[in-house]
Order: structure tokens, then C-alpha cells, then sequence
């Protein structure tokens, strides 16, 4: 079995996450990490509860959320409608109570349904290692993913927010209504202009094998009105970008398939 360690401060638990390599695993609320234990090749857990790293703080336009903030609290503490969607539409309550912001966001498909809110409202990660704090977009952090599982980025401290300009929403396409893992994941944030859609960014999660922004349906649809044909547009060309895989929850035809018609469903709540 592996050794709890509980280190009492960031640097202490950089260290350790330094010194100790691949054996090493972090653990949050646990509600992933703990099925996978056993077999497991971490031969030391890093307990990140004791780090200070469970608070949201607001800062002037915008917000600093602690990687151990459980999803209700995030959902109590920061008022924009992507993120209280998405947190509510991870698990149940039991979940959402034990279950952390930083651990959904290392979360291997088909969960991380967390990813695509923040992806859509321009998060930036920061990171602690035994060389000091490194801040990173959300957008590089899944890019680097490979085979569908995060690289070695050490330790999360805590995601940076800024009060998004435009308007946010986000939807799951599920089997159930319920404490269910998705299909595909959506969410959307979209500024407009007299009318004219200035800015947006989209993104998806369960659709290919890591979240991601889907440029081409934002492409799709910055430059002119949020009407019909540029949100069918946006649904193509997310459908012709994404990458699913077929497993137990739903197959790549069918996933395809969703991450177009949720594009659309997501972009209609904008309009
Ligand atoms: C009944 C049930 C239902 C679920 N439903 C959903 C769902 O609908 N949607 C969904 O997305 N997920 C779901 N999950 C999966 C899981 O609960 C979530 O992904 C959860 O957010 C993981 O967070 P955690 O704090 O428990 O992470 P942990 O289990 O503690 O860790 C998960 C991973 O993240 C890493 N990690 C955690 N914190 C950090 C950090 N600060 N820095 C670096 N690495 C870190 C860990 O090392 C581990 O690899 C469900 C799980 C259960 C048991």
C-alpha cells in the first residue's frame, strides 16, 4: 500500500512531489484517485488538505480558487453560469462536497466535465515546484495532455480567474440525468458587439481524448450575428474537429455526433 504523507506547506509538498518522482501521486478529495490505488504504482500519496489551498479568494476583477476548493464550494463562491453548471452536473451531492477543483481537472475521460467551463472563460493554472510558482493557460495544460492523460505538471496550487467579459453556458449530454458520466461536455463564452459576436471561445470534453478549445467553431461564428446558420456552422465544425473514442458510456459515432448538437444547444442559450 502506499505511504500517506501530509506535508504542512506548498514548498513542503513541491519538495516531495520533486524528490519522490513517479511514485508519488497527489491526493485531493480522492473520489478518483482511491479506486485506482490498488494496483498502483504511487508508492507515496502527497495530501494536499493540510496546504491552505481550500479557499476562493476575490481579487479585483476576477477571483483566485485554491486547487482543493471541493466543486460546491466553488459553485457557492463564484457567481458565473458556466461554472455553477458545470459543478452541479458533476456527480451528486456526495461528490460535489469531497471532490476538488484541481483533481477534476486531472480527471481521464469520460469525467472532467469541470475542464471545458474554465476553458471557455480563459483560466490560467499556476503550479508550484521545488523551483517556484509557474503559471500556465488552461488551453497549454490540456494541449500537453498525451494519450489521453496529463503529463507530470506537479503540483496545482490554485486557477486564476477573470470576470469573463461576454456571456457563459454550459451543458452535459449524459445517459441519465444524474450522477452520470457524460457523453460529451460544452461550454461557451461568447462577447457581442451591436449585435455582431466579437469574441468567443467554445470547448469541449469527452470528444476527443483530452478537453479542448475547438477554434473552428468559434471561428464559425465571431464575425457575425449569433443566429442560425452560424451556429449550425459552429456544430460543424466542431462535429469535423473532435476525435472520440467508443467506450462503455457511449461510441464515437454517437459522441461525434452530440459535440455538434450540444454546440449548437449552447451557443442557442447565448443568443
Ligand atoms: C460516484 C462518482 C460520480 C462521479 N461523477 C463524475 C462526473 O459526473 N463528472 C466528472 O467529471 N467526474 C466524476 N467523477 C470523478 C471524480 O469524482 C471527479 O473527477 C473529481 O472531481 C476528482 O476530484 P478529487 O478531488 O476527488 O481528485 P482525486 O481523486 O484526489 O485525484 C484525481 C487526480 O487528480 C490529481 N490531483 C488532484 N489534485 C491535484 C493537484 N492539486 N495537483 C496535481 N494533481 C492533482 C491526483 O493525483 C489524481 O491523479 C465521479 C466519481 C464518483 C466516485
Amino acid at each position: 500500500m502506499p505511504e500517506l504523507l501530509r506535508p504542512g506547506s506548498v514548498d513542503e509538498a513541491a519538495g516531495l512531489i520533486g524528490s519522490h518522482g513517479a511514485a508519488a501521486a497527489v491526493l485531493a478529495g480522492g473520489t478518483s484517485l482511491l479506486r485506482e490505488i490498488w494496483p498502483s504504482d504511487a508508492g507515496y500519496l502527497i495530501a494536499v488538505d493540510g496546504l491552505g489551498l481550500d479557499r476562493v479568494e476575490a481579487r479585483d476583477g476576477g477571483w483566485s480558487i485554491g486547487a482543493a476548493v471541493p466543486l460546491r464550494a466553488l459553485r457557492e463562491a463564484v457567481p458565473i453560469p458556466a461554472l455553477q453548471a458545470a459543478t452541479r452536473e458533476i456527480g451528486g451531492p456526495a461528490v460535489q462536497n469531497m471532490a476538488t477543483v484541481g483533481g477534476n481537472l486531472f480527471a481521464r475521460a469520460p469525467f472532467g466535465d469541470l475542464a471545458p467551463a474554465l476553458l471557455a472563460l480563459g483560466a490560467d493554472l499556476v503550479f508550484a515546484s521545488a523551483d517556484g510558482e509557474a503559471t500556465q493557460p488552461i488551453d497549454a495544460f490540456y494541449a500537453a495532455w498525451s494519450d489521453g492523460a496529463p503529463p507530470r505538471a506537479g503540483l496545482l496550487i490554485r486557477i486564476e480567474l477573470d470576470e469573463p467579459a461576454g456571456a457563459s453556458a454550459y451543458l452535459k449530454c449524459a445517459r441519465r440525468r444524474y450522477s452520470t458520466p457524460s457523453v460529451v461536455t460544452v461550454a461557451a463564452c461568447v462577447e457581442t458587439d451591436g449585435g455582431t459576436v466579437s469574441a468567443a471561445r467554445v470547448a469541449l470534453s469527452g470528444a476527443s481524448a483530452a478537453p479542448f478549445r475547438c477554434g473552428a467553431a468559434e471561428r464559425a461564428v465571431i464575425g457575425s450575428a449569433l443566429d442560425d446558420a452560424a451556429m449550425a456552422a459552429a456544430a460543424a465544425a466542431a462535429e469535423a474537429a473532435v476525435t472520440p473514442a467508443t467506450d462503455p458510456v457511449a461510441t464515437d459515432w454517437y459522441r461525434r455526433r452530440m459535440a455538434g448538437v450540444f454546440v449548437r444547444r449552447v451557443l442557442a442559450q447565448l443568443a
